[in-house]
């Protein structure tokens, strides 16, 4: 299937129109027609090069949204016009115990990213969201919840599931102290999620600068971590804290803030840290932790969940002829919302 969709030729180069093939539906497979696509700092990641050479000419975009177009012949879940959405992966092996007990992200033969990786059957690169169709065989297709707004909804797919995940391990619950590092797309997913898990809330940013966003997502306050006698106060005064940071950076401001036996998650870089100093660890049982989005059973249920609670990202839709600009805003830092891209804006081109 002839498709068009935007993407990278290099690292050093903006993203372009792109006109690529889809591949014809095998039995479980499911075409979809995407109508948005969110933009995770993930995708800016991987066309820069960030986490190692690309297989250019890369489309990335995994937080996906659209409608089956058409579907394969063994195809039970789903028929066209079902409202559907793709996240971070689009296959794994489906034969190890991870991939048997719903952690396909951790998949022991590794799992087939949306776009990027090599196709477990016929070894072509896969490409990614930011294009105008997308074929996924139906094992990991999401259903989106009938009264879910679908316009606002693709984010949930990556930052949702991602921080979702961590707040289900670690067990939030109400009158859970959480805080969360960074207040970007995963940032602002994380507030929301942990106030309708019944949790109290704190930001901790770089300055107070998003102060009122992070009240109206429903955070109690903010930390300003460039401030040393906030962060003193604030020792000891949390449960869990998600670190959303996407830059190498020092951990040693944030580990006296967990309680005794706290977990700091990190969600956010790849790569080395700064130094870290082991007493606050040692001397209260603090750990840190990683965690990778989520598999695909939860990312239905933070869909359903997001539903139940009326729980939605802070969407500003662009379209996709401004995508560069957009990735120029993700690299400054500044958003606490995420960019997604309203799919309508391609036919244009
Ligand atoms: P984002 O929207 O750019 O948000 C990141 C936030 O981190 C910024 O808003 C900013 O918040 C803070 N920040 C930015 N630069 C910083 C710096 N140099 N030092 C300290 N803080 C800084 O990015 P995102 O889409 O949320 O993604 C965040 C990270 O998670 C990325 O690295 C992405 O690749 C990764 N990720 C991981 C997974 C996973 O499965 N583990 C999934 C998706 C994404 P303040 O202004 O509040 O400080
Ligand atoms: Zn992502």
């Amino acid at each position: 299937m002839k498709t068009v969709g935007y993407a990278a030729h290099s690292a050093d180069s903006e993203l372009v129109p792109y006109h690529f093939e889809r591949r014809e539906l095998r039995a479980n497979d499911v075409a979809i027609e995407i109508t948005y696509c969110g933009v995770c700092h993930s995708d800016l990641h991987t066309v820069n090069g960030d986490w190692g050479s690309q297989p250019y000419p890369l489309v990335p975009g995994h937080e996906i949204v659209g409608i089956v177009k058409s579907i394969g012949t063994g195809v039970n879940n789903y028929k066209v016009g079902d409202h559907v959405a793709v996240g971070c992966m689009v296959d794994s092996c489906q034969e190890c115990d991870q991939c048997h007990h719903g952690e396909e992200q951790y998949c022991r033969n590794g799992l087939t990213g949306t776009y990027g990786s090599p196709d477990r059957i016929d070894g072509t690169t896969t490409q990614g969201g930011y294009s105008k169709h997308i074929v996924v065989r139906e094992e990991f297709v999401l259903r989106i919840p009938e009264k879910m707004d679908t316009s606002r909804a693709a984010p949930i797919l990556c930052a949702g599931i991602t921080t979702f995940s961590p707040l289900r391990e670690w067990n939030v619950k109400p009158g859970s102290r959480v805080g969360v590092i960074g207040l970007g797309g995963l940032g602002h997913m994380a507030v929301k999620l942990a106030v309708a898990m019944g949790a109290e809330v704190t930001v901790i940013s770089r300055s107070k600068r998003k102060e009122a966003e992070a009240q109206q997502l429903g955070a109690k306050g903010i930390l300003a971590s460039s401030d040393e006698d906030e962060l003193t106060a604030s020792a000891n005064a949390f449960d869990l804290i998600i670190d959303t940071v996407p830059k190498k950076h020092d951990l040693n401001p944030y580990m006296p803030l967990l309680d005794v036996d706290g977990t700091l998650v990190i969600v956010g870089q790849i790569g080395p840290l700064e130094e870290v100093m082991t007493y606050p660890m040692v001397l209260g049982r603090r750990r840190i932790a990683g965690s990778l989005i989520g598999g695909i059973e939860q990312t239905q249920e933070v869909l359903d969940f997001c539903a139940e609670h009326n729980v939605y990202p802070e969407c500003e839709l662009i379209e996709i002829d401004q995508i560069n600009g957009a990735f120029e805003r993700l690299a400054e830092g500044d958003l606490s919302h995420r960019f997604v891209i309203d799919m309508k804006s391609l036919d244009a081109d």
